[in-house]
């Protein structure tokens, strides 16, 4: 394995052509696992809304199985790719242990090389290429959302009925805007600490959007940690990459990987938890190596990246009397509720973090925790699904309305960025009067 940065170069990465032999040959590795149960299918939210075998995990697999065996064109599969969610509560269901996830991201590489690209495809590249590894790019985005907020503008967009003429897709981004304020938690930057000096240390990846975006989770997530006796270093890592690779652009989250394992290799850390507080890109990070061959280098470098690598609930778990500790010195009379806990489909189907989430959660006396309905089932967020599929996602993310307006609950924690602007445009489009936080974000309230 490669132990210094030097050797840590784009010299390293895969070429196109490996890249697709390998793709190919795992592909049909993958697609043997499915022996075609059926067991899946109702832990697929597509499936469910639409009733269709084509929008079903097995089915999926099956017309991936045809277009590998030429009996169906690239053309005839990729819009049943597209209306994936990749959400893998598939995987959480089925026996034979198929990689579902695997198996759409390599056939969503495969079918980009034998499909014509749209205009859609080449600014998406543009935005996942450039923009979301640009902080500098993100804080103009940022700033044009706040001007948009808060100078009367979106006021005027919805007043005048602009939006509604505007396509389904643009429709959606606007309802997805972030919440933001000129008075918002500032953005962290790579080298910042928190914490006593002498502390033992943790590292915390801030990302890119839910830093630019929602900082005051990271700043809560900090505030936690800090409170249990530990320092925080911010790490300068660029982008996770998790949107490229869901994408099918290999080479692209290939770059972003290398880049990622580069930053890492720079900050001498090797034993130090790497405590991620987002889903998404903690997944991502835990699954790195299956980006890369594995008889090539990376592939063994970054595996020893995602050994590092913890879910921030993981991390509290054994923590959690400490935390209780924490907790019971406040006053917690005039801050009862009664809330629900939704877990990110990257947190519960990929990282198999399940039971963690509400064993820390439940420590706070003063919060109700009611089940919630179908829960594991994905609210239709997905990356930048809600965008690119608004119908589709719009119907899934009706179903999970349904059950957290049946729960009557006041305060609803996810743990991941998406599902949050997902879950808090769906409560304002049905009127529902309902918080929503990071569980980081909820533990933090109660330190007082
Ligand atoms: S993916 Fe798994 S659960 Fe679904 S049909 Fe195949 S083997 Fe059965
Ligand atoms: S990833 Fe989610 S939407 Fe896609 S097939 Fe599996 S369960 Fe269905």
């Amino acid at each position: 394995m490669p132990t210094s940065l030097d050797r840590l170069t784009e010299k390293l990465l895969p070429t196109e052509t490996t890249n697709v032999a390998v793709a190919e040959d795992h592909l049909a590795t993958l697609l043997k696992a499915c022996i075609q149960c059926g067991m899946c299918l109702s832990a697929c939210p597509t499936y469910t809304v639409t009733g269709s075998e084509a929008e079903s995990p097995r089915g999926r697999i099956h017309l991936v199985d045809l277009w590998q065996q030429d009996r169906l064109t690239a053309e005839a599969i990729a819009p049943h790719l597209d209306q994936c969610l990749g959400c893998r509560s598939c995987e959480t269901a089925c026996p034979s242990n198929v990689q579902y996830g695997e198996l759409l991201n390599t056939s969503r590489y495969l079918v980009k090389k034998e499909t014509p690209s749209h205009w859609f495809a080449t600014v998406k590249r543009w935005l996942l290429a450039t923009v979301l590894p640009s902080p500098t790019l993100l804080m103009l985005a940022r700033f044009g959302a706040l001007l948009y907020k808060t100078t009367g503008i979106a006021w005027l967009a919805k007043r005048t009925g602009v939006l509604s003429l505007l396509p389904p897709s643009l429709q959606a981004m606007e309802q997805l805007c972030p919440p933001v304020g000129w008075n918002d938690a500032p953005s962290l930057e790579g080298g910042q600490r928190f914490g006593k000096k002498n502390a033992p240390l943790v590292l915390m990846p801030v990302g890119c959007v839910m830093n630019t975006f929602m900082a005051d989770i990271h700043h809560a997530t900090i505030q936690m940690i800090v409170a249990l006796g530990f320092q925080v270093l911010i790490p300068k890592l660029p982008c996770c990459g998790a949107l490229a690779h869901h994408a099918g652009e290999l080479s692209l989250s290939q770059k972003q990987a290398l880049a990622t394992l580069q930053a890492w290799q720079a900050l001498k850390a090797r034993t130090i938890p790497i405590v991620m507080n987002s889903a998404g890109c903690a997944a991502h990070y835990k699954e790195l190596a299956h980006l890369f061959p594995s008889d090539s280098p990376l592939h063994a470098v970054a595996e020893a990246f995602s050994q590092q690598v913890v879910d921030v609930h993981e991390w509290l778990l054994p923590r959690v009397d400490r935390l209780a500790k924490q907790l019971k010195a406040n006053n917690l009379d005039d801050k009862r509720v009664k809330a629900i806990y939704q877990p990110a489909c990257h947190l519960y189907h990929a990282q198999g973090v399940q039971t963690e989430p509400m064993a820390v959660l439940s420590v706070l006396p003063a919060v109700e925790w009611v089940p919630l309905a179908d829960a594991s089932l994905c609210c239709g967020s997905a990356g930048i699904y809600n965008i690119e599929q608004p119908s589709l996602s719009q119907q899934v993310l009706d179903a999970k309305l349904d059950a957290i307006e049946a729960t009557g609950a006041t305060l609803l924690a996810v743990a991941n960025p998406g599902c949050y602007l997902q879950l808090r445009k769906g409560l304002q489009q049905r009127g529902i009067s309902l918080e929503i936080l990071h569980p980081m974000q909820v533990l933090a309230r109660y330190l007082g």
